[in-house]
């Protein structure tokens, strides 16, 4: 087979997703772009000392790259033919930098979990300009975040933090939606009626949800879900009301307001919400990514165990 003729570069706004040190002295980047959906791209030298892409290829900032798109398959399975599959980074520069994301772990860690979910839930050649844009915001907040933090006392500091979780979760309600996978939170996800709480008399009221039906279920079509054999279990429905409340304010039963007062009072009902968008999204991809590992590692807090002292 011949090899394909050399395509003219291309230029685009980019963020960070993955890097892999290449060789000696290259990188292997993958970047979200703006317009080109994810690339792959080699910088060559990247780790020389005099490098023309010193101090550009950070994580969480907004890049302008140039790049000679590949002749070959990105996803070809031998190496040789991988490296071939590669766009070649010609120059870069940094525009907007969001040095403030790495100021405190927390801030981090939320911008590195979105960054590596982002990573995994992409391919290359597909463009998104919503989910670059999701990216870009979502830094922007957690950048903000890591700015307030730095000038901020052991209080304000506190009600810095605590909205943390949600943050996140919202993210990943969002890309769940940039994905077509977004869960029904408020109503049945089979015929789009109530979803009311399942009659557990103890406890807090729950709703039966199943991730592999689309979300919550009414109790008729929960039968008919498991039925199938498809897992159903429950939720609580102010988990479901604080997701509904992230992703679609102007209809949700819990105003942002509300939500941010209740996180303020009981920290745990952001880390709640995140669980459950959390362990919604490693299912629908299929894999936990690192960064989620550790905090949905623990038991997972919506489970009626954990809630109700009874059971
Ligand atoms: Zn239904």
């Amino acid at each position: 087979m011949r090899p394909n003729p050399p395509r003219p570069p291309v230029d685009d706004r980019a963020l960070l997703l993955k890097r892999t040190p290449y060789g000696e002295s290259s990188l292997v980047v993958h970047a979200l772009t703006a317009g080109h959906g994810r690339v792959e791209l080699i910088a060559k030298g990247a780790h020389r000392l005099k490098s023309r892409f010193s101090g550009v290829l950070d994580w969480f900032d907004s890049l302008s790259l140039d790049w000679t798109p590949p002749r070959g398959d990105a996803d070809a399975r031998t190496e040789a033919a991988r490296v071939s599959g590669l766009g070649t980074l010609r120059t870069g520069d940094v525009d907007i930098r969001r040095r403030f994301v790495t100021g405190s772990l927390e801030t981090y860690r939320a911008a590195h979990t979105a960054i590596e979910l982002t990573e995994l839930s992409t391919r290359a050649g597909f463009a998104d300009p919503d989910l670059f844009a999701l990216l870009e915001s979502t830094l922007d907040e957690f950048n903000a975040v890591g700015r307030a933090l730095g000038m901020a006392d052991a209080e304000s500091a506190q009600s810095l933090l605590a909205p943390l979780p949600l943050r996140l979760a919202r993210f990943e309600l969002r890309l769940l939606a940039c994905l077509g996978l977004q869960p029904a939170l408020s109503v049945c996800a089979a015929c789009g009626g109530p979803a009311p709480a399942a009659g557990h008399p103890e406890g807090a009221p729950r709703a039966p949800f199943s991730p592999e039906a689309g979300g919550r279920l009414c109790a008729r079509h929960a039968g008919e879900a498991h039925a199938a054999g498809r897992r159903v279990g429950t939720l609580p429905i102010d988990v479901l009301d604080g997701a509904h409340g992230l992703i679609d304010p102007g209809n949700a039963s819990l105003t942002k307001g509300q939500l941010l007062g209740l996180v303020e009072e009981r920290p745990e009902f952001g880390e709640r919400i995140l669980d459950f968008t959390g362990r919604f999204l490693d299912h629908q991809l299929e894999t936990r990514p690192k960064s989620h590992a550790e905090f949905l590692g623990a038991p997972d807090r919506n489970s009626r165990a954990k809630l109700s002292p009874s059971a």
